[in-house]
């Protein structure tokens, strides 16, 4: 049977719902993320787009980050909350932070790591990766 996980939004107004299994967890350092969340870094999970559903779709505003992304947020708390790209069509972003209950997998890497700011030490002993992509095997 499937287990299914909800999520939602600081202030409630925003609800959504996925199906496990989900496809990756991983922390991103990217500045887009940064900025977009006023954070170091987002740990984000990724869901096959049949696997999610948003439930209060008018409470949800969209925004281009880029000419192939979309970032989300609360129209009433500003919580962001999702991630899309028609680079990816099939998945979507969600933010680990604003699911309610245990998902299927810990944190698996960090990506865009030679992004990431100065101010914070990590030291999980996580796959670093980066490059053009955010996903490339770092040296080193
Ligand atoms: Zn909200
Ligand atoms: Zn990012």
């Amino acid at each position: 049977m499937r287990k299914t996980v909800d999520g939602d939004c600081f202030c409630g107004a925003v609800r959504f719902s996925i199906d496990l299994p989900t496809l990756f967890c991983g922390h991103c350092h990217c500045s887009m993320c940064r900025r977009n969340h006023g954070a170091p870094f987002v740990t984000w999970i990724v869901v096959a787009r049949g696997q999610f559903r948003l439930d209060t779709p008018d409470e949800l505003t969209r925004f281009a980050s880029s000419d192939h992304g979309t970032r989300s947020f609360c129209r009433r708390c500003g919580s962001s909350l999702f991630c899309e790209s028609t680079h990816h069509p099939d998945v979507v972003d969600i933010v680990l932070a604003n699911m309610k209950g245990e998902i299927d997998r810990r944190p698996e890497c960090h990506f865009y790591w030679d992004d990431r700011v100065d101010w914070v030490e990590v030291g999980d002993g996580l796959p670093r990766r980066g490059g053009v992509t955010g996903m490339e095997p770092l040296p080193g």
